[in-house]
């Protein structure tokens, strides 16, 4: 059923806030840990006091060049600082110190995989440094306000992407790269709800096959994977709607309630849409040397796209499985810790591994809604359990039994060992072939009729057989054998 939806398209650019881990603030010597008590990190300069100098922090410099090597962009070596004015309770300055028409870094773009496995390409417009302002607590109390500081001046780089994207899907896989490209720099903690990264978006509809853009609106400050598709989605049929019905979108910035999935405008301060931009008077431009992004270039953690690329040739993974197990960092890591320990290095122990993380490993990590910091089993017991399906010293499905027995294992790795050597015993898998036989020969002979059904042309009765073999042997017997000698003893009857 077609529905007025779907003649529309919607074209969304995103603006992500994300605070980088320095020490200190962006132009104070104050701790940039904003989890401190209320007030506690705030000095002058960061409170605006009249007179104070600002000064820049080397490090919030180091982390955009980062961010913006790392998502193609071009790195302008000289620019300056701006002020953007305005007024609010928790900005006791008054103005943001921030980069308007010269930011650092400009014209990258970064690729996503789309749910049809198609990847797609997404401009960077530009990345530039900024300070945050303070916090208004408004759920104290029904009648107060409070504001905490802490965040003043806090290092911000804002990454503005171009009108790219065409779904709340692709915003969500967007989305999802630059947060995996920030925490694999090490710049950022990923970590949307606790506010240390921020996402604006601006959405416009336009008939599909349009070439001119829509009005957009500018949904402000979202805080969840869930809430940026869920607000995209709701702004969407909304503008839709508007225009169907004979109105005409118009620019405003908006707010999303979660509680009734809507979207409404704001009121007054983000309406006032002139900030007064000019030149910071109190910092002087800022000259980064190409020598300097040469050395931030060679010294860039390995971005998450690379790791894919390398784990396929170096682990004999397909990209699906290298970009599962790349998606978080903390997973490839752990995947990687396990293969560094693996006594074979033979592309088959690895993917044994690869098997035994993405389906095992994660299957816990569900059930028991923890992280991968908090998996009890260490990497060096994972490897010995794949170096000892590889070799075949266990079957598959033994391997299965003796991980979730070692789940029960203490913390310890030297524990986790011995009760993984005592299991290996217990399941080490049979492969005499006269020890099988014996059992397939007991078995046989133990279910007569189904062997004179089996003969008289019912085949699929051998899937029977092999699970009351698999049964006696306790789960012991190799498969591979189990089959041949089933075969070998059912046609020598004939
Ligand atoms: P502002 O600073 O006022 O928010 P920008 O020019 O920085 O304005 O644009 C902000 C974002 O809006 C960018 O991500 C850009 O891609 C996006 N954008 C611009 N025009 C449109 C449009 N017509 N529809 C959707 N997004 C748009
Ligand atoms: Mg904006
Ligand atoms: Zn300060």
């Amino acid at each position: 059923m077609s529905t007025p939806y779907d003649k529309y398209e919607p074209v969304i650019g995103l603006e992500v806030h994300a605070q980088m881990m320095t020490k200190t603030k962006a132009f104070c010597g104050c701790p940039a840990d904003f989890h401190a008590p209320p007030n506690t990190n705030v000095c002058p300069v960061c409170l605006g006091h009249p007179g104070v100098l600002p000064v820049l922090n080397s490090e919030l410099v180091d982390c955009a060049l980062k961010m913006g090597l790392a998502t193609n962009c071009s790195i302008r070596e000289n620019t300056i600082f701006a002020r953007k004015n305005y007024f609010y309770p928790d900005l006791s300055k008054g103005y943001q110190i921030t980069q308007f028409e010269t930011p650092l870094c400009f014209e990258g773009h970064v690729n996503i995989r789309l749910r049809d496995k198609s990847v797609k390409k997404i401009g960077i417009t530009r990345i530039h440094m900024e300070e945050d302002a303070g916090k208004s607590i408004h759920d104290f109390s029904e009648n107060d306000t409070l504001v905490d500081f802490n965040r003043c001046g806090v290092p911000l780089i804002e990454i503005v992407s171009e009108p790219d994207i065409n779904s709340s899907d692709e915003a969500y896989r967007y989305l999802y790269k630059i947060r995996q490209i920030l925490v694999y720099l090490g710049i950022n903690d990923g970590n949307l709800e606790e506010g240390s990264m921020r996402c604006d978006a601006n959405i416009s509809v336009r008939r599909k096959g349009d070439e001119e853009l829509g009005t957009r609106t500018e949904i402000k400050n979202l805080n969840s994977f869930k809430n940026v598709v869920d607000a995209i989605e709701a702004e969407m049929k909304r503008q839709t709607e508007l225009i169907e019905s004979g109105g005409k979108v118009s620019y405003h910035t908006m707010t999303y309630n979660a509680k009734d999935k809507t979207t409404s405008h704001t009121r007054s301060k983000e309406e006032a849409h002139d900030y007064r931009y000019f030149p910071e008077p109190d910092l002087v431009r800022l000259h980064v040397a190409a020598g300097k992004i040469a050395q931030v270039k060679t010294s860039l953690p390995e971005p998450p796209d690379a790791r894919t690329l390398r784990m396929t040739g170096q682990y004999a993974l397909t990209e699906a499985e290298a970009e599962e197990i790349t998606a978080e960092k903390p997973h490839a890591d752990f995947y990687e810790a396990i293969t560094s320990k693996l006594g074979s290095k033979d592309p088959k122990t690895y993917r044994i591994a690869s098997n035994i993380f993405r389906v095992d490993i994660k299957r816990i990590l569900n059930e028991q809604k923890i992280g991968i910091g908090r998996f009890l089993l260490s990497p060096a017991v994972i490897a010995r359990l794949a170096d000892a399906v590889s070799a075949g010293e266990v079957s598959a499905s033994a391997s299965r039994e003796i991980f979730a027995q070692l789940l029960s294992a203490g913390s310890s790795e030297a524990e986790q060992i011995s009760m993984f050597d005592d299991l290996v015993q217990k399941y080490r898998q049979v492969s005499g072939e006269s020890e099988i036989e014996e059992i397939v020969k007991s078995v046989l002979s133990q279910n007569s009729n189904e062997v004179e059904r089996y003969k008289s042309g019912e085949k699929k009765l051998a899937a029977f057989f092999v699970g009351k073999i698999m049964q006696a042997s306790k789960g012991k017997a190799n498969p591979r054998i189990v089959n041949e000698l089933l075969i070998k003893n059912l046609e020598v009857n004939n």
